[in-house]
């Protein structure tokens, strides 16, 4: 199925963050003709960047592609459940569709703490899909954190 196979490049676009030393979360944006307009990991270190997460870049990106701040007709595949600054992002972005992968009870602002889309303030929401791949996004963040603490 279709949406798998996106997250399957989300994946990919975290395990390239871990092999940078980033925390390993992947993002790809996809147009209404379900092509990847923007891919995008987690950049926050290289960039010294606190707001480098691999959901702000690619949302970055698609609108420099689409020329234009909103993203309509677009879903987000993102591996690990987006923190508040990113929800906003996306409802700002008018993103159609939200897929994640693991839910992250630490910061995720979807689900769990900030709930920014269950906010009357918000302007935009999307249709939201949780646990897309998820075991295997939160495996990827548990070998992660698991080699950090040995090095
Ligand atoms: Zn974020």
């Amino acid at each position: 199925m279709a949406f798998t196979s996106y997250m399957s490049a989300a994946l990919e676009q975290a395990r390239a963050a871990a092999l940078r030393g980033e925390v390993p979360v992947g993002a790809v944006i996809v147009g209404p003709q379900g092509q990847i307009v923007a891919a995008a990991g987690n950049r926050t270190r290289e960039l010294n960047d606190p707001t480098a997460h691999a959901e702000m870049l690619a949302i970055r990106a698609a609108c420099d592609a689409v020329g234009s701040e909103r993203l309509g007709g677009h879903a987000l595949y993102v591996t690990l459940e987006p923190c508040a600054m990113c929800a906003g992002a996306i409802a700002a972005a008018r993103i159609a569709r939200l897929y994640y992968g693991a839910s992250d009870p630490k910061s995720g602002g979807v689900a769990q703490g900030a709930r920014v889309f269950s906010h009357p303030q918000c302007h935009h929401v999307p249709e939201v899909y949780d646990d897309i791949a998820g075991q295997e996004a939160q495996a990827m963040l548990t070998d992660f954190f698991a080699g950090k603490r040995k090095g």
